[in-house]
């Protein structure tokens, strides 16, 4: 019998906490003190320091797939909050240990007054997932898809194929347009540059590229995209078939600019 995970609080807001080069970590929690959940954790510091300093106790740990840049503060984390679910794709418990909570695409949850329902969505990795909480309660939906779709990118193909990757790409772009993305790297400006390269007619990739550089010259994250602003500007998320997405895909992988 696996512990409730239903707790009494809404969630009313996510937070973002840049880690290692350029890696989020991502915070849904509810004003004041209470519980939090936490998407992806790189590193347990800083993340258990911010959580301590808000008075926020972790309830769940939500990872996306395996990469160590995604799990690697979890074992830290449960030091200091054992009773946290941790919940990741069951196919894959022999690459994210600790895992409290096996999950599967199509799975729905319901975490700090919220629906979470888990998306599979393989091409980075084989077990790669995404969890998207619906809008509620005046909060536009919010989707966390790791290492899959990036603001104006994709995540390279380690373990899936083309086809696998453009189909995760098309399920995600089929939420509605107000999603907010929150992807787990700032790769914005890079990704941006390289599809100014490709298109450089295009007025929605120019106009973008222009506000993420002015973004980052602040330090100011990128993120959150939305699916809309994605569908305008994202090569990937335009790609009509496997055969465009692996071209796209290689061009993007020898870019260096
Ligand atoms: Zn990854
Ligand atoms: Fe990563």
């Amino acid at each position: 019998m696996q512990p409730a995970l239903t707790t009494a609080s809404i969630a009313q807001r996510v937070s973002l906490i840049p880690v290692l080069n350029d890696n989020y970590v991502f915070v849904l929690h509810g004003d004041g003190h209470g519980p939090a959940v936490v998407v992806d954790p790189a590193v347990a510091e800083p993340v258990s320091t911010w959580l301590e300093q808000r008075g926020l106790e972790l309830s769940a740990i939500l990872q996306t797939h395996h990469h160590h840049d995604h799990i690697g503060g979890t074992p830290g984390l449960l030091e200091r909050w054992p009773q946290a679910a941790v919940i990741a794709n069951g196919a894959d418990q022999a690459r994210i240990p600790l895992q409290t909570h096996a999950v599967q695409g199509g799975d729905q949850l319901e975490l700090l007054g919220r629906a979470v329902q888990v998306m599979a969505v393989p091409g980075h990795t084989a077990h790669h997932i995404a969890f998207y909480l619906p809008p509620a309660a005046g909060d536009r939906g919010h989707l966390f898809c790791g290492d899959t779709l990036f603001a104006a990118g994709c995540g390279r193909l380690f373990e899936g194929t083309p086809q696998q990757m453009q189909q995760s790409l098309q399920a995600l772009a089929a939420l509605p347009e107000s999603t907010l993305v929150w992807c787990a790297h700032e790769y914005t400006a890079g990704n941006l540059r390289w599809a100014a390269a490709q298109q450089p007619g295009d007025a929605a990739i120019q106009m973008r590229l222009a506000e993420v550089e002015a973004l980052r010259a602040k330090g100011a994250a990128t993120i959150p995209s939305s699916i809309g602003l994605e569908k305008a500007t994202n090569l990937f998320v335009q790609a009509r078939d496997a055969e465009a997405l692996r071209r796209l895909r290689g061009s993007k992988d020898l870019w260096r600019g």
